[in-house]
């Protein structure tokens, strides 16, 4: 997904403005756990700044998570801004791995989309924070979807004990 921005390298205008729909990278890209299952599109423009070029705007997305408490899958949207400078074709320095270079006058806003995305999508996530119960210790159901009586039989237990306690007293 590349944009001519020839005419802001020309100084015929000083931003241009984007919104694009980016098709999502691999799964492959990603980790297991994760996927995007949405287009990822941005609303921004690439404007020229007394010569330097940047590309600005919001991003968003939905993914595809395995909650790390549950294990179950779910969707959650993803946004965000970026702020990148672009480089010009042929100015390349020792530090250039920062910037993204304009080639042909174009700019590649997949690159920039995926190496941002990358960055921002969470390593450890969780269904619901505050409401998911996580999987039982003791026989690994889901909480959230069934109730196990592993708890109940280890009340039971410390009920039979307390009660032989009684016994003997
Ligand atoms: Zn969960
Ligand atoms: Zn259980």
């Amino acid at each position: 997904m590349k944009i001519n921005i020839s005419e802001l390298l020309e100084d015929q205008k000083d931003n241009i403005d984007i919104k694009i729909d980016v098709d999502s990278m691999d799964k492959m890209d990603l980790s297991e756990d994760i996927s995007i299952i949405s287009p990822v599109s941005f609303t921004g423009k690439a404007v020229n700044q007394s010569g330097k070029i940047f590309v600005i705007g919001e991003y968003k997305f939905v993914a595809e998570f395995v909650c790390n408490r549950c294990l179950d899958k779910f969707q959650r949207e993803i946004n965000g801004t970026l702020n990148e400078q672009l480089i010009k074709e042929g100015t390349i320095g020792s530090d250039s791995e920062e910037f993204y270079e304009i080639k042909n006058y174009m700019v590649d806003m997949k690159e920039i989309l995926d190496n941002t995305l990358i960055l921002a999508l969470p390593i450890k996530v969780i269904c619901d924070d505050d409401n998911c119960k996580g999987l039982c210790p003791a026989c690994g159901a889901n909480l959230n979807k069934t109730q196990c009586h592993c708890e109940e039989k280890k009340v039971d237990l410390r009920l039979e004990i307390l009660k032989e306690w009684n016994l003997n007293d």
